[in-house]
């Protein structure tokens, strides 16, 4: 068929891709191992927010290093094998940590983070699934008085780019959450920020829609793909053939590419998750982040979910969830939990290019093959705009945003 396309890869940039596609009249086959969403999508915080665009890997990182050095924080921990294996990766991500690519990266995420939820809108809207999302704003509370600086950097950057910020009093904190213990000091409300109460359920649904409105949904592992006479060949449990592909693996990304001839430094930013239940009638209307504790607790329809830092460790290594377990006895501290719900620990892989900034462009070798993967710690709130900015690219069609920032060619080689 002519306007036929396959895309590999089915959390939130992946479905995000296909929908739009499929409403420019492609006719979209979309795979995965597994049910949509059921990877990195499935577990993160369900935060859609306005002002995610300044990296972690910004300026300040320098000040920070020597306590993460130190390998005991619940912001960061890394396995000393993968930092000598991953060492270029680290090497390379270390080195965006200056001012200049902290502001032009800054710039790049800002334009994915703006319409963020406008896009999720759009396919909640489509996918009758608006019930997922509310829009309380995100809390971020202090312990200590030393709180937000809101004429620091970050500061700045949320007047230049007009993210909607709060200065909360410690009474201010408990007049939106009244059921906090009395241990923060200080707060401020990112007013431009949402939360969707099950990630991995929005994009199944969406995936859903996908499915009602003519796109085909394939289930099955591709262990491998080449490009043989003019035509992609998809291996693994069964072999299919594509004319045109688009490659939204998440952290396998660099694995599917592989074959193609390309070599990727893509490398992942673990993390964890677990639900609890609230004690008695306790509420958490919003998601919190406990700053001077390092995690994220995010009210969701299976309970209280605690999302830990970054660990970086190998994406399939054996789960070590040393940072959740370090932030629960502060997240009790912070709020009246009555213990765990039956749900197992979660465990992700945040895709992470050493800019931190995803690929959303054509495949440098191959007509026919576009790619967007590594959306660190924005992926679920910029999958649909990537998928929408993706199929103008493929559609042929003016982009919304110029997609120069989000080249491949920035980490994308050609293997000798
Ligand atoms: C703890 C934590 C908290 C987070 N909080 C937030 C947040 O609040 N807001 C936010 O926006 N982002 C958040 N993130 C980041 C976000 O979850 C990711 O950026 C996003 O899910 C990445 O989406 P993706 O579609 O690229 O990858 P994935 O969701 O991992 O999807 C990739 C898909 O490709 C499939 N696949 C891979 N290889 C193959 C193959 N060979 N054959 C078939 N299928 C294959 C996988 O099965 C998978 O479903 C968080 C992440 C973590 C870990």
């Amino acid at each position: 068929m002519e306007r036929s396309i396959t895309v590999l890869g089915a959390g939130s940039v992946g479905v995000g891709t296909a929908l739009h596609l499929q409403q420019r009249g492609w006719q979209v086959t979309l795979i995965d191992k597994a049910k949509p969403a059921s990877e990195t999508s499935f577990g993160n915080a369900g935060v859609i927010n306005a002002s995610s665009f300044i990296p972690y890997n910004n300026h300040h990182l320098w000040k920070s290093l020597p306590h993460y050095l130190l390998n005991n924080t619940p912001q960061v921990r890394y396995s000393w094998a993968h930092v000598v294996k991953e060492f270029p990766w680290l090497l390379q991500f270390l080195k965006h940590a200056n001012k200049k690519a902290t502001l032009e990266t800054s710039a790049a995420l800002n334009q994915l983070c703006a319409g963020a939820l406008d896009e999720h809108r759009a396919l909640m809207q489509r996918a009758g699934n608006m019930h997922r999302l509310s829009e309380r704003g995100w809390l971020k509370v202090f312990r200590t008085t030393e709180g937000f600086d809101t004429n620091g950097f970050d500061g700045s950057l949320y007047k230049q780019y007009g993210i909607g910020v709060e200065a909360l009093s410690a009474d201010e904190v408990y007049d939106l959450e009244p059921s906090l213990n009395r241990i923060f000091r200080a707060g401020f409300l990112l007013t431009d920020s949402a939360q969707v109460n099950n990630p991995g359920e929005l994009i199944k649904e969406y995936a859903q829609q996908f499915v009602a409105d003519g796109g085909t949904l394939l289930q099955t592992n591709i262990n491998t793909v080449t490009h043989k006479n003019d035509q992609f060949i998809l291996e693994g449990e069964q072999t299919l053939h594509a004319t045109r592909l688009v490659i939204t693996a998440g952290p396998w990304s660099a694995d599917v590419l592989q074959p193609l001839g390309y070599k990727v430094l893509l490398g992942v930013e673990r993390g964890y998750h677990q639900h609890f239940h609230p004690q008695g009638d306790a509420v958490l209307n919003r998601t919190l982040h406990d700053v001077d504790a390092g995690y994220i607790m995010a009210p969701m329809e299976a309970g209280i979910r605690i999302t830990s830092g970054v660990e970086l460790a190998q994406r399939d290594a054996p789960s070590t969830p040393k940072q959740l377990k370090q932030v629960i006895p502060r997240a009790y501290e912070a709020f009246p939990l009555e213990g765990p719900t039956k749900d197992p620990i979660w465990r992700g892989a945040r895709p992470t290019l050493p800019d931190s900034r995803p690929i959303i462009d054509k495949a440098p070798a191959h007509e026919k093959c576009w790619m967007a993967f590594g959306h660190q710690h924005i992926g679920l709130m910029s999958g649909p705009i990537t998928g929408k900015l993706l199929a103008q690219l493929i559609s042929g069609e003016k982009t919304d945003i110029d997609l120069t920032p989000f080249r491949a060619s920035r980490w994308v080689k050609l293997r000798s």
